[in-house]
């Protein structure tokens, strides 16, 4: 058996001496004038162009405007034990709470499974409060502050909410008419325990015990003693009654828009065996615009569903 040359191949490309010759005299020239060009197109180049971003469009301000969403949960990390959910929560800033928690349905998601051993429902001050007929505010006599007045009020008692729900009902009110529809009006809105006291009795008086407690909640069982909820009217050319708010086109842009600025209706048709309470389309609950969108996208009809809580359908003690 033969053995091939191994170098046959490359004795095979070896350019002729001939070739070779040329290629040593035309090097060199060849060098000249690559350096030559090289020097031309660094003289003659063109300044570098603009940034691409500066050519761009500037972004739109909404986009621009949106707050940072900070994502602290990690594969490791419990919310609950992250160092910056704990100084969140001790900030008082709920919504950036449940943003860092990876948003509403995150948050209730791990309230529902029982993971959330760091939030409390019961806590009257915070946006995940829930209070209702088996679940009354402690203490009894918890005062929200600080208090403001809406831009829109009708006059009368009750014309404070929260600070932080009055803002927002303002953006609401003026996001409405922007959609072409009437004010949002504050009809009712926090009420002290004393009022409350005083309120509920009216309500006994009039309409006696089990009408009073389908309408108006017991004193120190009320969402209006947190400042969160809001009793509203419609003003388009005239203004609606609160009672008739849910029968304007403002209430019904309102069921469906509320949530865009953190509230709910926290009275739905056909929940009375869950809420305790008839339908109310006017009474909003401020919960912050993280577990409102929650909320909203998750179809829900009532914060005790929301939360996984037992249905509260009426008190467990006689009045
Ligand atoms: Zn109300």
């Amino acid at each position: 058996m033969a053995h091939p040359d191994p170098h046959a191949a490359l004795h095979a490309r070896q350019p002729g001496a001939q070739t070779a010759r040329l290629w040593r005299i035309w090097m060199p020239v060849g060098l000249i004038v690559t350096v030559a060009g090289v020097l031309w197109a660094l003289l003659t180049a063109p300044m570098p162009p603009e940034p691409i971003a500066a050519a761009l469009p500037p972004a739109p301000a909404a986009a621009a405007a949106l707050p940072p969403v900070t994502i602290v949960q990690t594969e490791n990390v419990a919310p609950c034990d992250s160092p910056e959910i704990a100084e969140l929560l001790a900030s008082g800033d709920d919504d950036a709470v449940v943003a860092a928690w990876g948003g509403g349905r995150a948050f209730r998601d791990a309230i529902v499974a029982g993971d959330a051993d760091c939030i409390s429902l019961n806590e009257p001050q915070r946006l995940w409060l829930v209070v209702n007929k088996r679940r009354s505010l402690e203490p009894q006599n918890y005062a929200p502050k600080p208090l403001a007045i809406p831009a829109a009020i009708r006059e009368g008692d009750g014309d404070y909410l929260r600070a932080d729900v009055t803002e927002a009902l303002n953006q609401l009110s003026k996001a409405a008419q922007d959609a072409g529809h009437g004010e949002v009006v504050l009809g009712s809105g926090y009420r002290s325990h004393a009022v409350q006291v005083q309120n509920f009795q009216s309500h006994i008086d009039q309409f006696g015990i089990a009408e009073a407690e389908a309408q108006s909640a017991r004193p120190g069982h009320s969402e209006h003693q947190t400042g969160l909820a809001a009793d509203v009217l419609a003003c388009e050319s005239h203004c609606s009654g609160i009672l008739d708010f849910g029968d304007t086109a403002t209430g019904r842009w309102v069921a469906d828009n509320g949530w865009r600025y953190g509230f709910i209706v926290r009275y739905d048709h056909g929940q009375q065996g869950i809420t305790g309470y008839e339908p109310e389309p006017w009474h909003l609950r401020f919960v912050g615009k993280e577990l409102a969108r929650a909320y909203h996208e998750g179809g829900f009809t009532s914060l005790e569903k929301f939360f996984g809580l037992p249905d509260a359908p009426d008190y467990i003690d006689e009045w």
